[in-house]
């Protein structure tokens, strides 16, 4: 269906940061899939664990056990401190419509609503939609399903006013990623965890793609010393293959019982063998820190290149400010879009996140060689 542009490039294949086009054209992947591929392509932990998973069991329904998602259960768990339940989904997406009805049983009747940022992103389902704080996306798809409402992104004025009596859960990204890798202010997130304790209401963070060492701690929340009572991923957790998770504190978690939730796929064993993968490869190659470290490398870099004028983000969720200023003195007008396809023409993924600017996400695994490759390709577009 025409729900997206034609593709400029088709991949036929891709190993650690490289992917490969269908004419064997070599590219540098600063782009992941989206935050998605952490660990890069083709990582041969995680290969091996879906080849020899797809020989033993593919799925069997959540009717009954199995021996895989329970271990990627427990160890996700221990990342997020302890104490919480988890339920797996195939997407962000449902990784957060599993957060609004757990918040919406946990609440009560009566208690329903979901306060969530401008321009934030939280999914394409119908209620994740309307949690994206991007009302021109709304449109054409009214109505949408009730309860959720937006404020400024670090305006505790607002946010006090819209956790009325009504509201069950506050949702926010730690970072904002698809509207733009933007930032909230300083003390932004501890007086939302204390306005929700006052309130008695659920803080949700959407750690789709933040989650999993992307911003060079475990989770982004992390950078904020509060601790959320829900969160959600997906991304990065599966590497690629598609697996969401929702985890919550196990008294809020408790809420549910049998029947009010479920899915097909979601902790099939395929899906929980790659996240188990996974979660094994990023301890042990203690990914946050490898983050952290390749993030200032990188955001230096951006920083020195012709005509940006500030980098945003954290560890290696970046976003540059381009410094565009409408037509060239050709008087062809210039967009983070069109340096996003120069760069690709010269075998560099990269994202135009807003029309001013563009978004890295590669590799946690980034080698400083390979940062430095990237940094001279948009020297190059750019100067
Ligand atoms: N939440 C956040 C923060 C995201 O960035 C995304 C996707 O970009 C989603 C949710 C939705 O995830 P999915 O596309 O897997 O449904």
């Amino acid at each position: 269906m025409p729900n997206y542009a034609t593709p400029p490039v088709t991949f036929a294949r891709g190993e650690g940061s490289r992917l490969f086009d269908t004419d064997g054209k070599a590219y540098l992947d600063f782009l992941g899939g989206l935050a998605t591929t952490s660990l890069g392509h083709s990582h041969p932990t995680v290969a091996e664990a879906i080849a020899v998973q797809a020989r033993t069991l593919l799925h069997v329904s959540n009717l009954y056990g199995n021996t895989v998602g329970p271990d990627v259960a427990a160890t996700l768990d221990r990342l997020l401190g302890g104490g919480g339940r988890v339920f797996f989904a195939n997407s962000g997406a449902e990784a957060n419509e599993c957060a609004f009805k757990l918040a919406r049983k946990w609440a009560g009747p009566g208690r329903y609503a979901v306060v969530s940022a401008y321009g934030s992103f939280h999914g394409r389902t119908l209620a994740t939609l309307h949690a994206t704080g991007q009302p021109e996306k709304h449109e054409p798809f009214q109505p949408l399903p009730e309860g959720f409402r937006h404020v400024a992104l670090g305006d505790l004025g607002a946010l006090d006013r819209a956790v009325g009596p009504d509201v069950a859960a506050v949702l926010l990204e730690p970072l904002q990623g698809e509207g733009g890798v933007n930032e909230a202010p300083a003390g932004y997130f501890a007086a939302v965890r204390q306005l929700c304790d006052e309130r008695g209401v659920l803080l949700v963070m959407d750690e789709v793609q933040t989650g999993l060492g992307r911003t060079g701690r475990w989770f982004g929340f992390e950078h904020f010393d509060i601790r959320p009572d829900v969160v959600t991923l997906a991304k990065a957790l599966g590497n690629g293959v598609p697996i969401g998770a929702c985890w919550a504190r196990a008294d809020v978690a408790a809420a549910f019982v049998p029947g009010d939730h479920g899915t097909t796929f979601g902790g099939q064993p395929l899906a929980a063998s790659a996240a188990r993968a996974v979660l094994a490869v990023m301890e042990a190659e203690d990914v946050p820190a490898r983050a952290a470290r390749a993030g200032e490398r990188l955001r230096a870099g951006l920083a020195a290149l012709p005509g940006v004028t500030s980098v945003r983000g954290m560890g290696l969720l970046l976003a540059a400010e381009l410094g565009l200023r409408g037509p060239n003195a050709t008087g062809a007008s210039r967009s983070a879009r069109e340096v996003a396809l120069a760069a690709l023409e010269r075998g560099l993924v990269v994202n135009p996140v807003t029309p001013t600017a563009i978004r890295v996400a590669p590799s946690l695994l980034v080698s400083d060689d390979e940062i430095d490759e990237a940094l001279d390709v948009l020297a190059a577009v750019l100067a």
